[in-house]
């Protein structure tokens, strides 16, 4: 089934512990700090009912049932590009400013569910558990968020000599008992199910065994609670003056187990370092992911280019020599995202279960480059925008008694004065507010530590061989050269020396 936005707003009507400014919230889809978010999910659930839109977003299941599209198992090239399309649609919807729209997770569950073998590996039932889970994510077209990492106490130590840490503190006929804690939990407020999965590696030894699982469980779990950052929505804020802030805030929270039972049927990986080590890669989940989160930096990227060139416009800059040579930088981004998403698409390779993984190596391009990229381009905006960004003031003096003023000394070179704060309250929102600030931190980490995820790209890259045997083949032709060169010039000297 796919759901629509009422239905999946009445699914976050539940017992869910939500805690923010030290109360805790009674009703996300009411609360004034998470109810705009809450209803702008809600629309990307009722594209999936637009007639015009209805067959780009969803796909029938083998069972004949309708899904959403960023469930498909892909199959071959054109799935991927269908995938593509429909991440697309919903990635435009929000300009790209909502890293964790449901698709994000679903394409991560489908990575999971198509390779359920993997987890079979730690007990036939795991696998059952992973393939099992994820029809039912599909078939209930569920949010969930998912949290990796566990908090930042004290990174020069391995996790089991930290006493904050989720770990598994018990195991009972009815499933593990969880204790401890997990940051970040992106989305969690509006989400269904939480994912806890592994991410940093873990020794395989028998310390860090308890802290080695992969599960699945209600955000409405007894003993599981989330604390909130403080919202970056203003209260009462109107849409006009906070394009983003006052509608796209997924929200962060830090995930804390407090002796949570995790049913055995929700288990994938239950104490196995080695398994959650290898996770992601050796199911081919990350590729997936990869390519479902480069459509997202595709979608942010063409936007903020939209903005420059609309803002170049709009005041007359558009004709200088060094502003033309910045926006060339940020349609140099844009270009680059697309051709690595559209090499991955061309270039997939076999995956489990006659699946297929959009190719690793561009995605990894796009992974390791954009958090250098995405500052960039918010730079970009703050210096084509200058005092343009503050000489805003808010929608409510189009209509007070500065009206007047507002209509003659706000205008553009091309846009009259309301067109022009309402552009400019928008480049405000994706350069220098709160959320601007959030969504840059976003863009450095949510797909982990670039500094680490480079180190890892040298140490994998699969063509390293290959290039340094190119590099020594040239040597060695080089050497061949010289040698003939030399015994030429030898040669040479002895009959010019006979001669002479
Ligand atoms: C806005 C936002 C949302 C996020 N949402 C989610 C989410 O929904 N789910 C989720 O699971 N995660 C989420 N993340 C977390 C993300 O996965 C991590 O930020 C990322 O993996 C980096 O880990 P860390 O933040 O713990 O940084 P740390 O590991 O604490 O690193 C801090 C600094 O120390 C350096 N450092 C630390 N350890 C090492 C080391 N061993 N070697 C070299 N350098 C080191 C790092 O390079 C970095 O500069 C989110 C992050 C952000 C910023």
């Amino acid at each position: 089934m796919t759901r629509t936005g009422r239905q999946y707003l009445d699914s976050l009507r539940d017992d869910r512990e939500i805690w923010i400014d030290g109360e805790r919230v009674r009703d996300v889809t009411q609360d004034p700090r998470f109810s705009a978010v809450a209803e702008s999910i809600a629309e990307l659930y009722d594209l999936q009912h637009d007639p015009k839109l209805r067959d780009k977003l969803t796909y029938l299941t083998a069972e004949g049932e309708p899904a959403g599209l960023s469930y498909i198992e892909p199959k071959s090239e054109s799935d991927l590009v269908r995938r593509r399309e429909m991440v697309k649609i919903w990635m435009d919807w929000t300009a790209g400013m909502m890293g964790r729209s449901p698709d994000f997770m679903n394409v991560h569950m489908t990575g999971i569910g198509s390779a359920y073998e993997y987890f079979a590996r730690g007990g036939e039932q795991f696998g059952k558990n992973a393939r099992n889970y994820y029809e039912y994510l599909r078939r209930n077209d569920l949010v969930l968020t998912h949290t990796l990492i566990n908090p930042q106490t004290d990174r020069s130590k391995p996790v089991h000599q930290q006493s904050t840490a989720a770990a598994i503190v018990k195991e009972t006929d009815a499933g593990i008992v969880v204790h401890g804690a997990r940051m970040i939990a992106t989305l969690a407020p509006f989400s269904n199910d939480i994912a806890v999965f592994p991410s940093t590696f873990l020794q395989v030894s028998e310390d860090a065994k308890p802290y080695a699982f992969a599960f699945s469980i209600p955000i409405a779990t007894k003993g599981l609670r989330f604390i909130c950052r403080p919202a970056i929505t203003p209260p009462n804020a109107r849409v006009q003056d906070y394009p983003f802030s006052a509608r796209l805030d997924e929200m962060d929270c830090v995930a804390i187990f407090d002796n949570v039972l995790v049913p055995w049927e929700r288990v994938f990986i239950n104490q196995q370092p080695k398994l959650g080590n290898g996770m992601f890669a050796e199911t081919g989940t990350i590729n997936q992911i990869m390519h479902q989160f480069a459509v997202k930096n595709l979608a942010k990227a063409e936007f903020l280019l939209g903005v420059a060139l609309s803002m170049a416009d709009a005041v007359g800059i558009s004709g200088f020599q060094h502003v033309q040579n910045h926006i060339h930088e940020m349609i140099n981004t844009v270009e680059l995202v697309r051709s690595c998403i559209r090499a991955s698409e061309v270039d997939c390779v076999p995956g489990p279960n006659g699946t297929v993984l959009p190719n690793d190596q561009p995605l990894q391009t796009v992974r390791t480059l954009f958090p250098q990229l995405y500052p960039r381009l918010v730079e970009t905006i703050q210096i084509l925008g200058a005092s343009g960004l503050v000489m805003v003031p808010s929608h409510e003096e189009l209509t007070s008694e500065r009206a007047a003023d507002v209509e003659r000394y706000y205008q553009g070179a091309t846009i009259p004065a309301d067109k022009r704060i309402q552009l400019f309250r928008i480049a405000w929102d994706i350069s220098c507010s709160s959320f601007a600030g959030r969504q840059t931190l976003y863009e450095r980490y949510f797909s982990g530590d670039p500094w680490r995820l480079g180190m890892l790209r040298y140490q994998n890259y699969p063509r390293s061989q290959e290039l340094k045997d190119r590099v020594s083949d040239f040597a060695r032709r080089t050497a061949e050269v010289d040698r003939q060169q030399q015994q030429k010039t030898e040669s040479l000297r002895e009959k010019n020396h006979v001669t002479a």
